[in-house]
């Protein structure tokens, strides 16, 4: 057994690194007397823990004081004792443990379903203290940025840090690492040992100051990561051949734009200097300057001067090859050994708690209402891909929580809402759409100008329209406003705090709107996999989630899924659209009339 002394704000803490078999029985004392709540994490030889060969490297247990240091990736004993471990200890406390739960099912085989109930994550549980991360003014929620805020910010420094230290000496990238550091490398041992003991303390320093209206939350907020993550764990299938001809596609067109470009003399139309200086030889001055200096050519100057071949050019090349990096190349470098996908799901994403979808499926990133990228995600053998969405979702839980009367009676009627706003602030049925949708995420005239391409007299006047048709709405914002100008925050109808900043008091509705509609998907969610829809779940995007269904109960499970997904808040019902798509995601975006090439059906009649 290797020791490593450490301290804490001058406490010691105590390091073992098990370096032989006969160093584990006094790990499993250690265990056994420790095994009502212990620290836990891995240490892994990258991120991407669906693709084969992925070891775990080490894995770590320990309280606020002592931890031991496994040696797993050499298998044998020292893996059978840590899985042993992990199935001992009754609560398991965690940095993002989605994470290591999904390695853990992956390489060691042990089901996430057996670790997710005994989770106590120190991300989860911080995100319940204050949301924020630290561009809005929080703490927030890494490792590193809880350690220096509430345990010690030399600490911090030392270890979160070491790793790049290490880095450097070793003459690699910080990225480049994990696979290759010696697992007996004292540095990388004291970087990992720390992390179980500063994951048990902040898990026992932040549980107290989960506001009293938020401690419903944390096992709420438990099982919708459980069910993110089985969700990621399925996977999506990619269709290969449709992915490769998309990005040999992109890439012949990037090839295009940029031979037109080399024509008209731009060598590099990566190279924010030779372009600035070719756009300004056409003509085209940009009134902007980059961080570094440089004339700033950006998409928004391109678009307005398309009609130039150069500028036509440089805008399609880099859109060509965007797309195939952001989409179809990171589809075919992310995918696991039988071609499925697996997201990377933040269930307690923003501020709010909305979540987030990236990495393999980056599906915030889609293109709405386009099938293109959607067209690469497939269903299983005799499976079609579904869809419930919420109708409307934001504007029903914006009616049920202020309980403005017109609102709520426009939704039980079934009434044109975005005809009653346009009515009452006599303009288009489009701009009172955008004016609703604009009001929810707390915009003024000057956002609704520029979505809707009106004056600021007709953006004005919708915006009156709207708040005096649904007076409730405008003193329910006041009321959070003035909340927020009180407290510093508001407590949304689940119980959770959200700090409002004091600059942006208007904010608060938004928050308060959002988060709410967030709660709503989420629930949903945990109830569907109550009813056992859990197998069927694929994606939660949004307001929407993805299932696919055996291809002859398509309809009928759909249905019953938005049943159960749908809710009555306030006597407000929070409705839901079902949608069965077809053999691929994109089969729901294709154009009307068009046939698919997959099923070979037209899924959308011409209007
Ligand atoms: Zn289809």
């Amino acid at each position: 057994m290797k020791v490593i002394n450490y301290a804490i704000n001058g406490s010691e803490v105590r390091i073992n690194v098990v370096e032989t078999e006969e160093d584990l029985p006094e790990f499993r004392h250690f265990v056994i007397n420790n095994r009502r709540a212990l620290g836990f994490d891995t240490e892994t030889d990258g991120l991407s823990w669906w693709e084969d060969g992925f070891r775990i490297r080490l894995a770590q247990f320990g309280n606020a004081h002592e931890s031991y240091v496994l040696p797993t990736e050499r298998g044998g004993l020292f893996q059978e004792d840590a899985i042993k471990a992990v199935g001992w200890i009754e609560k398991l406390a965690m940095q993002n443990g989605t994470y290591d739960i999904l390695c853990m099912d992956r390489v060691w085989g042990v089901p996430a379903e057996s670790v997710f109930p005994r989770l106590v994550d120190s991300r989860i549980t911080a995100h319940l203290v204050d949301s924020r991360g630290r561009k809005d003014g929080g703490v927030g929620h890494s490792l590193e940025e809880l350690t220096r805020h509430y345990v010690s910010a030399t600490v911090a420094d030392e270890v979160k840090a070491s790793m790049t230290v290490i880095a450097k000496e070793l003459g690699i990238k910080k990225a480049d690492i994990w696979p290759v550091i010696p697992l007996e490398h004292e540095g990388f041992n004291l970087y990992a040992g720390m992390d179980p003991i500063l994951a048990f303390r902040l898990v026992k320093l932040l549980k107290p100051q989960i506001p009293t209206t938020a401690r419903k939350l944390v096992r709420y907020e438990h099982e919708l990561a459980a069910a993110c993550a089985y969700m990621v764990r399925r996977g999506i299938k990619a269709d290969v051949p449709y992915i490769e001809d998309r990005a040999a596609e992109l890439a012949s067109t990037e090839h295009h734009y940029k031979d037109i470009a080399a024509k008209l003399g731009l060598e590099n139309i990566n190279s924010p200097r030779q372009v600035g200086a070719a756009v300004i030889s056409r003509g085209v001055i940009p009134t902007e300057t980059t961080p570094t200096g440089q004339p700033k050519v950006d998409d928004h100057l391109l678009k307005a001067h398309i009609d130039d071949p150069l500028c036509e050019a440089i805008y399609r090349g880099k859109k060509a090859a965007k797309a195939k990096a952001t989409w179809f190349d990171n589809a075919l470098a992310n995918r696991d050994g039988a071609h499925r996908l697996h997201a990377d799901i933040r269930s307690m994403g923003a501020r709010t708690a909305r979540m987030s979808i990236s990495g393999a499926i980056p599906a915030q990133t889609f293109p709405s209402g386009d099938s293109l990228v959607r067209r690469g995600f497939i269903a299983d053998p005799g499976m079609v891909i579904c869809a419930v969405d919420y109708k409307a979702q934001e504007l029903r839980v914006l009616a049920a929580l202020s309980g403005d009367k017109a609102m709520k009676k426009a939704f039980r009627e079934e009434a044109d809402l975005h005809q009653i706003t346009a009515d009452a602030a006599e303009v288009d049925r489009k701009t009172g759409k955008m004016t609703n949708f604009l009001t929810v995420y707390g915009g003024g005239p000057a956002a609704l100008m520029s979505q809707a391409g009106v004056t600021r007299e007709v953006a004005e006047r919708a915006i009156k329209g709207f708040f005096k048709v649904f007076p409730g709405v405008e003193q329910y914002s006041e009321d959070l406003q003035r909340e927020a100008r009180r407290k510093g925050y508001i407590t949304t109808n689940t119980g959770r705090r959200l700090y409002v900043d004091k600059r942006r008091p208007y904010a608060a509705l938004n928050y308060a709107v959002q988060s709410a509609s967030r709660d709503v998907t989420g629930r949903a969610i945990l109830r569907l996999l109550e009813a056992g829809y859990g197998q069927f779940m694929l994606l939660p995007v949004h307001d929407e989630v993805i299932f696919q269904f055996p291809e002859e109960h398509a309809l009928n499970a759909t249905t019953k899924a938005a049943q159960i997904m749908k809710e009555v808040m306030q006597g407000v019902l929070i409705d839901t659209d079902v949608s069965v798509y077809g053999k691929s995601w994109g089969c729901g975006y294709t154009a009307d009339g068009q046939v698919c090439d997959l099923c070979n059906i037209i899924h959308k009649e011409a209007a």
